[in-house]
């Protein structure tokens, strides 16, 4: 079995994935416009700056790009305006420039700026509110420079419309690794500037931390290198600032580490013991080595159950003693368990759900062929360095079924670096926990006020912080809760890198 939310899903029975075919795109072709059922966009521009102005010269674009700039009527655009989370489907850019250099990004700025209308850079499309595809605005779509190269000096450059197969394969192929996320269709730009939480990031640290240097066209479309010694209030801004804040980056350059060996676990308990599980599991992943990452899955319900999956750099055996002691702490037999030995790259493929596919199927495909999407609702919010009450977390889930708590363990190397060395600030919290449904248009509102009260609910035990890369319009307290200490800093290299604020969005940093 394999696990990523959606297969995870999945085999809950949870709704999850879709898969659009080249005959729902004719729908979209024939229909013209938003597919049937869509939801009301999330309006992601402030109202303020919508005042209206000349329209930017697509025409001048288009003679430095031809067909690479897509506007609507054009035969791609309704499949190259969608992002990954249908919810979003209702929103319509202006134009989409699909990017092959960083001169193209540099163009889009010089045409577009200024008139008013939301430019924002997509990487892999992933954000939760359709950010990258602001509704009337530019998207600058990065897919095109997707190339990865290994130096022999252990470093990587990395374009910045990568996804995060193309990376681990690539990085698998030079016998290398880099700490990122779960999913294989997610872009690295995203997933890195928020921070990037994964299945080795105890051992290795978040996706940020690699980060050594990233090359960042900025609203005056003027191409820098962020580095430690160049740009470094840019360059600190872009590990966990969140994505679309400062600039638009074209590629990255991180610090890879040898592929070891790898051991993943699933463990399923009983209904019932959501408590005992996640008890233990907290204690449990509070004490383990580096090594250990594992994160503790509850499925609402009557009662609530739990999961536990997890990836060990390491070997079978020592895994499975640490599998035990997680086993006797919950005092609950588990249903099911398994812990296999994989490589790196067998390792990503397993936690991300693709690993009976060959990796043409793991790899997301937006340019003919199919497309996987899924249409969710997900909130976040970040445990402090103590453990919650596990009890009235289990209960947070009763009676929710199809909605998931996902307890994803921090620590570790992320817990080495102080908690204003880069602009990612949970650096003591045991662990971020993502509330997870599928939904329509038609139960939105009512999936979203459900995951709402658990989040609120999660804040009342204690967890008040929240993760800028599971981005929710709701939340109260974003700006505080996604940044803590570091948000004036960041409004600050905000203001010093985008006065004009030409990458304005609802949840951009200067509006928290
Ligand atoms: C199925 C799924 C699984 C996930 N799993 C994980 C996980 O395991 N770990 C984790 O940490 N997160 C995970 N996430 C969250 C993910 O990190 C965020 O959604 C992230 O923002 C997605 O990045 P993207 O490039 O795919 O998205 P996009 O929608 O392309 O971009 C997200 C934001 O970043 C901006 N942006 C994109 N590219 C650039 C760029 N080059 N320069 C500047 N700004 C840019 C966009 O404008 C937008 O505001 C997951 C999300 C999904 C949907």
């Amino acid at each position: 079995m394999t696990f990523d939310r959606r297969s995870f899903l999945a085999a809950l029975g949870v709704g999850g994935a879709t898969v659009l075919t080249g005959a729902d795109r004719a729908v979209g072709l024939s229909g013209g416009s938003v597919r049937a059922g869509a939801a009301p966009s999330v309006d992601a521009w402030p109202v303020r700056a919508r005042s209206p102005r000349l329209a930017p010269d697509w025409r001048a674009l288009r003679a430095r790009l031809g067909s690479r700039l897509v506007l609507p009527g054009d035969p791609g655009y309704p499949v190259y305006r969608l992002g990954f989370n249908e919810l979003n489907d209702g929103q319509r850019p202006a134009a989409i420039a699909r990017c092959a250099s960083a001169a193209d990004v540099q163009a889009c700025l010089d045409v577009a700026r200024g008139h008013g209308i939301p430019i924002a850079a997509r990487s892999g499309g992933h954000s939760y509110l359709g950010y990258s595809v602001p509704n009337g605005g530019l998207v600058i779509d990065l897919r095109l420079m997707a190339q990865v190269h290994v130096r022999s000096d252990g470093t990587a450059t990395v374009g910045a419309g990568a996804r995060l197969i193309e990376v681990y394969t690539a990085l698998a192929n030079a016998g290398r690794l880099l700490p990122a996320g779960s999913c294989p269709t997610v872009g690295v730009s995203g997933l890195t500037l928020g921070g990037g939480i994964g299945v080795l990031t105890r051992k290795y640290g978040l996706t940020c931390d690699r980060l050594a240097a990233a090359e960042v066209v900025t609203a005056d479309a003027r191409l820098r290198t962020a580095s430690p010694g160049s740009e470094p209030d840019l360059y600190w801004a872009l590990r966990g600032g969140g994505g679309g804040n400062f600039g638009v980056v074209s590629q990255f350059t991180f610090r890879t580490a040898p592929a070891p060996g790898m051991t993943v676990i699933s463990l399923s308990f009983p209904k019932g013991s959501a408590a005992a599980v996640i008890g233990a599991w907290q204690e449990w992943v509070a004490r383990a080595p580096f090594e250990l990452w594992a994160s503790c899955q509850v499925a609402g319900g009557n009662p609530p159950s739990a999961r536990v999956v997890g990836c060990y750099v390491g070997d079978q055996s020592q895994a499975n003693r640490l599998v035990d002691r997680l086993v006797a702490a919950a005092g609950v037999k588990p249903s099911s368990r398994s812990v296999l030995p994989k490589s790196y790259l067998d390792a990503m493929r397993y936690m991300a759900g693709c690993s009976n596919d060959t990796l043409a199927q793991c790899h997301p495909v937006s340019e003919g062929g199919r497309l996987s999407r899924e249409s969710f609702v997900a909130v976040s919010r970040v445990l402090g360095p103590r453990p919650l009450d596990a009890g009235r977390v289990a209960e947070l889930m009763n009676g929710h079924t199809g909605v998931d708590l996902l307890l994803d363990s921090l620590g570790g190397a992320v817990s080495q670096l102080a908690p204003d060395a880069t602009a990612f600030p949970h650096r003591s919290s045991l662990a971020s926990a993502q509330v997870y449904a599928s939904a329509t248009p038609a139960n939105r509102r009512e999936v979203t006020r459900t995951v709402d009260g658990i989040r609120d609910g999660l804040a009342r035990l204690g967890a008040t912080g929240a993760y800028v890369n599971y981005i929710d319009a709701g939340l109260p307290d974003w700006g505080h809760a996604y940044y803590g200490a570091n948000l004036p800093r960041l409004k600050a290299v905000a203001r010093r890198y985008d006065p004009d604020r030409v990458f304005a969005f609802r949840q951009n940093v200067a509006f928290a």
